[in-house]
């Protein structure tokens, strides 16, 4: 494990917002919205954040926002400013500068060597097709979610290949086995094996990117978040960077994954599957489409008025902690 001097928490400062990490020890709540910047906010990524601005509210805590745009070829230019336009027409204000996660690569590259001097990840030469091979070999053909479970080749070293990513080691010295057990306020009880169900997982890619699992750690440890709101899709890689906290040495927030809006195909709404763009323009009525969907009631009247009365009615929902 890694030593409480050996990892400091002025590494992961915020480039862009060095005053956050000192706020955020003091404070009790600090929630956020961390939108990926692949397109606009639509109804379903809407719900996520309403529900996160309404409990940071409700907790009379801090709302922070941080624009997920680690996977750069995916996300387009000048997105993630339209999202922060669109959150304050709606009336959800934030409580300190965004962070871009695409200019925070010498904190993930800190968080990282510092995982590597501890021996919690080590070098993989696999291309996609060594992986597949391996698994066949084994008599594996499971796949989740389109990705293969790593198989676990370089755990022992690199046979000579060039290193093309750095894999966390679900199965090394960690205190913690690698079940993880956590308790969401809305799902409830939940457990994961991280090395039967994702297998050691990808901190550094081949492209020379970050993994979003450990940028997320490494951004909800630097901004201090006691408490994340986000929607049930992402629920899944909850297990895998709670290993990480751990490993880490970086406390475990709190977890709500709201529920997902879903196109009429039953799919989840999302841009890729033709949500359409919010209208921003009629604050309230796109505010009460979200804030039905999370069981609160219409409001008449102004935006405003509605999102007071919505944060009264939201302490009587999903389990507050
Ligand atoms: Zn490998």
């Amino acid at each position: 494990m890694l030593s409480s001097q050996a990892w400091s928490w002025r590494w992961l400062r915020p480039d862009t917002c060095s005053a956050v990490s000192t706020l955020c020890r003091t404070a009790v709540y600090i929630g956020r919205f961390a939108p990926s910047p692949t397109g606009p906010l639509h109804a379903g990524s809407l719900v996520a954040a309403l529900a996160g601005w309404l409990d940071a509210r409700a907790h009379a805590g801090r709302w922070l926002v941080r624009i997920e745009d680690v996977d750069i070829p995916r996300c387009a230019p000048g997105v993630g400013q339209h999202i922060l336009v669109q959150l304050q027409s709606l009336g959800l204000r934030f409580d300190d500068t965004p962070i871009y996660q695409s200019r925070r690569a010498s904190s993930y590259q800190m968080a990282l060597d510092a995982l590597i001097a501890c021996g919690h990840v080590y070098p993989c030469g696999c291309s996609r097709k060594d992986i597949a091979q391996a698994l066949q070999a084994q008599g594996l053909g499971h796949e989740r979610h389109a990705e293969w479970i790593y198989p676990g080749t370089c755990r022992t070293g690199l046979q000579g290949r060039p290193a093309r990513a750095w894999r966390f080691d679900c199965n090394g010295d960690l205190e913690a086995d690698p079940t993880v057990h956590w308790q969401d306020r809305r799902l409830g009880s939940q457990i994961q094996n991280v090395a039967d169900a994702v297998g050691d997982f990808v901190l550094k890619r081949a492209d020379g990117l970050y993994a979003y699992q450990l940028a997320v750690v490494v951004d909800d440890g630097a901004q201090g978040i006691t408490h994340v709101v986000r929607g049930e899709d992402l629920a899944d890689n909850t297990a895998r960077q709670i290993l990480l906290q751990r490993a880490l040495h970086l406390p475990t927030p709190t977890y709500l994954h709201t529920p997902l809006v879903r196109a009429a195909d039953g799919e989840k709404l999302s841009k890729q599957h033709g949500a359409p763009a919010l209208d921003c323009t009629t604050p309230l009525a796109t505010l009460n489409i979200a804030a039905r969907f999370l069981g609160l009631p219409t409001q008449q009247g102004t935006a405003p008025d509605a999102l007071a009365f919505w944060v009264n009615a939201w302490r009587g929902l999903y389990n507050p902690a």
